[in-house]
């Protein structure tokens, strides 16, 4: 099989060298379905994921209107990760595209609809509060190499750190490090409630990492907090289906957990599905480097890879 270059002549920047991953890119054998409740707006939406061709990249498609799963599209937004354009919007994408970004699905087509309202707003259905039913759905409909329209395989290229960068906010950081290999480790600290400081670290695209010690860990939240979060309008369908809940006074009101430490895995999860859309035409989205995370959150990993992607600008 010929593997096209021309999809590929992706520019490099002082910060990011393109280079090939030693893969090719892929699509899903078959279409995955799936539907539930949203995290935010609290209504139902399903989700169909079609194969795409090589190049094309991931987007969701929703009310007649394509989103790219890009940086270029990702708007502000608080407690998710929101892709906007030409009037719609889609929240809490980052679960579904970090499952994407992980298991190696680098084209697809993701068409969203509200089962009960017609707005210009919707959302990925939350599910456990976690990647699980997405790995198991992608692994269950298979992958295959993606072809481009010539019928030509494309060989998928990586982004590779060519030195240390850091965005910060507060006691917040995010730096990263050249590397010959993905490696992430994320630190969190809630000294309030019985989650205090936890780190971990992995590879999360090696020996299928992602699937076994990130994809079951569910969003947590800090029953103190909920209040604040309704008032603002926020988790309307949140619930203790969807979400691992840690009070002050009773620690956690819906164990088990999966992992000791699920809150700083669930971090990792939102984290590769954030640096996700840093892909372009198929390739892949996380940087080759060691990124290493405390106290991050979806705005942080954001300005993160707004910070890669301006080299590109400049
Ligand atoms: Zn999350």
């Amino acid at each position: 099989m010929a593997l096209s270059g021309a999809l590929n002549a992706l520019k490099s920047s002082k910060l990011i060298s393109w280079k090939p991953s030693g893969r090719i890119q892929q699509t899903i054998k078959r279409c995955v379905d799936a539907n539930g409740t949203t995290l935010h707006l609290g209504k139902y939406s399903t989700v169909r994921i079609l194969p795409e061709l090589a190049g094309k990249g991931r987007y969701f498609y929703f009310n007649s209107k394509s989103i790219p799963a890009s940086i270029d599209y990702a708007q502000d937004s608080p407690l998710c990760t929101t892709l906007s354009n030409d009037g719609v919007k889609i929240r809490t994408v980052e679960h579904l595209l970090s499952a994407l970004e992980a298991m190696g699905v680098d084209n697809c087509r993701i068409e969203i609809t509200n089962f009960d309202s017609d707005d210009s707003d919707s959302e990925v259905p939350i599910l456990d509060g976690s990647a699980r039913e997405w790995v198991d759905k992608i692994e269950k409909a298979g992958l295959v190499a993606a072809e481009d329209e010539c019928g030509n395989g494309c060989e998928k290229l990586a982004p590779y750190l060519n030195e240390p960068i850091h965005v910060l906010k507060n006691d917040s950081f995010i730096a990263a490090f050249p590397s010959p290999k993905v490696q992430i480790s994320y630190g969190i600290d809630f000294p309030q409630v019985a989650i205090c400081s936890q780190w971990f670290s992995l590879a999360p695209l090696e020996d299928s990492f992602y699937a076994k010690q990130i994809a079951m860990s569910r969003t947590f939240c800090i029953y103190e907090e909920v209040e604040h979060m309704r008032d603002a309008g926020l988790i309307k369908g949140g619930s203790l289906d969807n979400a691992i809940v840690c009070s002050a006074s009773k620690g956690w009101l819906n164990p088990p957990l999966h992992f000791p430490d699920e809150p700083c895995r669930h971090k990792i999860l939102d984290l590769v599905g954030d640096l996700s859309l840093f892909a372009r035409f198929g390739n892949q989205g996380l940087p080759v480097a060691h990124i290493v995370v405390y106290k991050g959150g979806h705005a942080l990993h954001a300005n993160f890879v707004r910070h890669i992607n301006d080299s590109f600008k400049s």
